[in-house]
This record gives structure tokens, C-alpha cells and sequence, in this order.
């Protein structure tokens, strides 16, 4: 099929898939009031790619047929091939502004670094190499969307995986037939699902030894498997109009819990089973992020130009660019914009070959970055909050535009540039993007998406290679010994 257009993507989504919502299975996840509006914003950056001027920058010829199909597949050989990737990517976060983290790019690149581990994959078992090649193929081919999940329900994180209340609290393995594997549990946290195509679940999770052995998995099947249903958070996207809910109404990219109730994953599904030793390693070498980070770092540089562009505008509209520590706290989120940029090109830059296929990130820049960013955007947002002040509250709706009281309204909410409409209109953004329901999850997307900090600085106190430092300071005593 190659590329698909909106429309194309939006038909995908008319099946038998099991979405719960509010209470209620949602019958056409393209059509529903709280989820179509979404919908449609992803259509159309499907048909980003076939639009003439960018369609060369989104696409590269398929090995396999030479058709156009999305960049995000290309399996890295050159700096040159990221840095196509790169453009690609930016394509797509420009055209969200940054505010989506799981375009359908996301966890293409998750699966096409994992593909360039297929020799890995398939090291006990040949088989599951094998099937990741196809599965790799198979969706770049189709450009299907994927959701994907990690995790296991959030029951008791004092104890191991194999140690929940119920064995199948984490996906777990019930049985083996001739045609895969039946599966069982639950998997958090799937970002996207009502829009996906497939459901992408690879190792996670070092598992404690032969007692753990059914949850060594690696697999993906299509988001309307039967069995496989998705219990949604409520959606941020209540209708209301984009002046009110400029962020809110186009895009709530949707996280879900995924059920998994006797699953059969077919055999040429999956990717890695039965093996706790070898599911540890892939697990422990981190496969994924030394790709999607690219994809991280382009997503966030267009999410804080975004940011500064409200800050930039909202100190022009009520003049508060006149005073010393507005100036500095502007310069702080520039200085943020611009560290993620150099962050960025040092892992492009210093990409080389590591292990399996092609070339990988720079692991440094991309570590330090993965551990950074978070805080850092909670900064940005604080800074935000700062300066638009009580402004974030003085934002009526635009049944009061229209009604007789908008000459009082002209008056009092103008800015000191910009009439009052604009100005509400400003204001109401920026507490879309920081404040509402919908702004409260992008800081808790950003805290959390990448993983649990806390957790990844434990693993780099632990794995860091200590010896320059070591070195340094042996240096020093041996010095101030001499002198
Ligand atoms: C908006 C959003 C979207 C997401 N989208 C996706 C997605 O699409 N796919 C996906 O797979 N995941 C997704 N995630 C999940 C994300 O990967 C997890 O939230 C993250 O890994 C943290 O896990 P948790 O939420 O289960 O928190 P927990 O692990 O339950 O942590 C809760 C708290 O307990 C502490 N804690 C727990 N265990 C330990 C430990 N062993 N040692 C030290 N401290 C501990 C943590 O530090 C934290 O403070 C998303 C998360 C969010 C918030």
C-alpha cells in the first residue's frame, strides 16, 4: 500500500476494536464527539506526506517494493539518514507544535531499532528475528499506526512482577498452541490506542529468574485482536470550541489501560518468549531510546518554541517586558529551546555503529537528555504560570465574545497592544497548554513518558563509567603531593 492518506488511516480505524469510554464501547472511534476531533488531526498529518512540497522530505523508497513509505522506518546506515529522519520528524512536530507525543513516528522508530536487533531477537529461537524482519516490513509497507506499552498495572510496585496479587495482573502466559501463545493480563500505558492500528509490546523489565518465565515476552498484534479491549482515561476533548479549548479540542491523544483477556498471539507475531536470560539482556541494553530520542528531541524543540512564542506574546500583550526579571525568565526558556538543539545535533553528530544494524545515537547526549528534559519543562511551565499571573484567569469563554456584554469585555481584557479578544484568546491558550485538565497531563507526560527518572539516575549512578573522573582526582592528590 505504501503511504496512506488521511482518509485511508481513518478507515483503518473502523473495526471491531473494544475502546471503553466514560461507561460506554465506542462504536467508531472517527465519528465519536470525544475522540473524532483527534481523529482528524492525525488524518491530516497522514496527508503530510503527500502533500508535493514535503512529500521527498517525508518519505524514502521502500527496500522492499521502491515506493514511497515513511522515513521513520529507515533503518540508519549514515549520518545523512538521520539526519533525513530528522527533517521528516520535523515536518510532523511542527505541524502539532510539538503537543502530540505519540504521531505514529514515535514507535515506528521503537520497532525499527528493535528490528536492527533482529539477529539478537532471534538468538535461542531464529524464528523471532525473523518475525520482527516481517513485522518491520509488514507496517512500513501498510504505514499503520501503533500504540505501545511497557508496564504492568500499578497494583504493588513494592514487589516484583511475579508477586502481584494475581499472577495475571502483568501479561502473562496461559498457554501454548500450535497457533501462538495465549496471553493474559494487563499493560499500561497504551498513549494512542483508540487510533492505532496495532498494539506494539516489546521485553520490559529485568524478570527475576525461571519463576518469572511467563512474562518473558516480546510481541504485536492488531489494536481489534479479539480479547484485547482498552479501558480509556476520560477525554480532555468535552466539545467546546477551539477559541475555548484551542489545545483540549484537537489534540487529546487519548492513554489507555490494555486488557489482554486470553489473547492468542499468533506465532509469527512474536518476538521473544520463554527466554528470561535473553529477554533480561534486550531489556538491559536499552535498544529503543538510542532511536526514538531523535524523535524526543524534535518533538520538544517544536513543543518550546511553541511555549516561547505564547511567553513572547503574552509579555508583549499586557507590557511586562519592561522589567529585569521578566527579560531573565524569557532568556531561561530560550536558553532551554536551544540547549535541546545541542543536544540533539551532539547525538546525530557522534551516531555510530553499537550493535546489530546500522547506526545508533550517541549514547551520552542522548542519556543526559532523557534525564534533563523533564525537569526542565517543568521549569518552563512554572516560568509560564509566572508571568501570565492572575491574566490565566481572566479568560471568558466565547459565548461572552458574543454577547452583549463584549463592550465591557473590549474594554477591560484588552492588552497593552492587542485588543481584548486576541488577549482572552492568548490566555486561554496558554492555560490550555499549562493549566487545564489537558495542560496537567502534558506536564505529567513530559515527567513521565520516558520512563521514571528517579529510577533511570539510579541505573547511571550505578553504570557510569567512573574512571575519568577517578582519574581526575587521583591526578590532583598525586599533584598536591608534589608540590
Ligand atoms: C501521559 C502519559 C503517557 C504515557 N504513555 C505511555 C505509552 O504510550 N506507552 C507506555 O508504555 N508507557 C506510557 N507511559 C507510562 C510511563 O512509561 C510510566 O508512567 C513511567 O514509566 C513510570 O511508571 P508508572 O507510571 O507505573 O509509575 P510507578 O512505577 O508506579 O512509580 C510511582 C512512584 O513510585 C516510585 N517507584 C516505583 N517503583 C520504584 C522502584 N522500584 N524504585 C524506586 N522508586 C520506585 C517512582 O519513582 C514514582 O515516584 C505514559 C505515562 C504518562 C504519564
Amino acid at each position: 500500500m505504501g503511504i496512506r492518506t488521511g482518509q485511508q488511516f481513518l478507515d483503518g480505524l473502523k473495526d471491531s476494536r473494544e475502546i471503553w469510554l466514560e461507561g460506554k464501547r465506542v462504536e467508531d472511534v472517527t465519528t465519536d464527539p470525544k475522540l473524532g476531533r483527534m481523529a482528524k488531526t492525525l488524518a491530516d498529518l497522514f496527508d503530510l506526506q503527500h502533500d508535493p512540497m514535503l512529500h521527498d522530505d517525508m518519505t524514502f523508497k521502500s527496500p522492499s517494493t521502491g515506493d514511497p513509505v515513511p522515513l521513520s522506518f529507515i533503518i540508519p546506515k549514515t549520518q545523512d539518514d538521520l539526519l533525513k529522519r530528522r527533517k521528516a520528524l520535523e515536518i510532523t512536530a511542527e505541524a502539532h507544535h510539538g503537543i502530540l507525543g505519540r504521531t505514529p513516528d514515535y514507535v515506528n522508530i521503537q520497532v525499527t531499532a528493535t528490528r536492527q536487533m533482529a539477529e539478537l531477537h532471534g538468538h535461542t529461537d531464529k524464528r523471532f528475528g525473523d518475525n520482527l524482519i516481517a513485522y518491520h516490513e509488514y507496517i512500513r509497507e501498510n504505514d499503520l499506526s501503533l500504540t505501545h506499552c511497557f508496564g504492568h498495572p500499578q497494583v504493588n510496585r513494592g514487589v516484583a512482577v511475579g508477586q502481584q496479587p494475581d499472577p495475571y495482573i502483568p501479561i502473562g502466559v496461559v498457554d501454548t498452541t500450535s497457533e501462538g501463545i495465549i496471553l493474559r493480563g494487563a499493560k499500561l500505558l497504551a498513549t494512542l490506542a483508540p487510533f492505532s492500528d496495532e498494539i506494539f509490546v516489546p521485553p520490559y523489565r529485568p524478570l527475576r529468574g525461571k519463576e518469572e518465565e511467563m512474562y518473558a515476552l516480546g510481541f504485536a498484534i492488531p489494536t481489534a485482536t479479539k480479547g484485547l479491549s482498552f479501558i480509556c482515561r476520560e477525554s480532555w476533548d468535552t466539545g467546546r470550541s477551539t477559541y475555548d479549548q484551542p489545545l483540549s479540542s484537537r489534540f487529546d491523544e487519548m492513554d489507555a489501560l490494555a486488557v489482554f483477556d486470553d489473547v492468542l498471539v499468533p506465532w509469527d507475531r512474536v518476538f521473544c518468549y520463554g527466554d528470561v536470560e535473553l529477554h533480561n539482556h534486550i531489556v538491559e541494553l536499552g535498544i529503543m531510546w538510542r532511536q526514538y530520542m531523535q524523535h524526543v528531541a524534535v518533538k520538544n524543540i517544536a513543543k518550546l518554541e511553541f511555549a516561547l512564542g505564547m511567553t513572547h506574546a503574552m509579555v508583549e500583550a499586557i507590557g511586562i517586558g519592561v522589567h529585569a526579571h521578566v527579560q531573565e525568565k524569557v532568556a531561561e526558556i530560550i536558553d532551554t529551546t536551544e540547549t535541546v538543539r545541542s543536544y540533539l545535533r551532539a547525538m546525530e553528530a557522534d551516531a555510530g555503529p553499537w550493535m546489530g544494524e546500522g547506526i545508533w545515537l550517541s549514547p551520552e547526549p542522548t542519556i543526559a537528555m532523557r534525564h534533563w528534559a523533564p525537569d526542565a519543562y517543568q521549569r518552563v511551565t512554572d516560568i509560564m504560570q509566572q508571568l501570565a499571573a492572575g491574566g490565566l484567569m481572566l479568560t471568558p469563554t466565547e459565548a461572552d465574545m458574543e454577547s452583549s456584554i463584549r463592550p465591557v469585555i473590549d474594554k477591560y481584557f484588552q492588552g497593552a497592544k492587542i485588543g481584548a479578544y486576541d488577549r482572552v484568546r492568548l490566555f486561554r491558550l496558554v492555560w490550555d497548554f499549562i493549566g487545564t485538565q489537558f495542560g496537567s497531563r502534558q506536564i505529567l507526560y513530559e515527567r513521565y513518558f520516558n520512563g521514571d527518572v528517579v529510577r533511570l539516575r539510579q541505573g547511571r549512578f550505578q553504570t557510569y563509567d567512573y574512571s575519568k573522573a577517578d582519574a581526575s582526582l587521583a591526578k590532583f592528590w598525586q599533584e598536591t603531593d608534589q608540590s
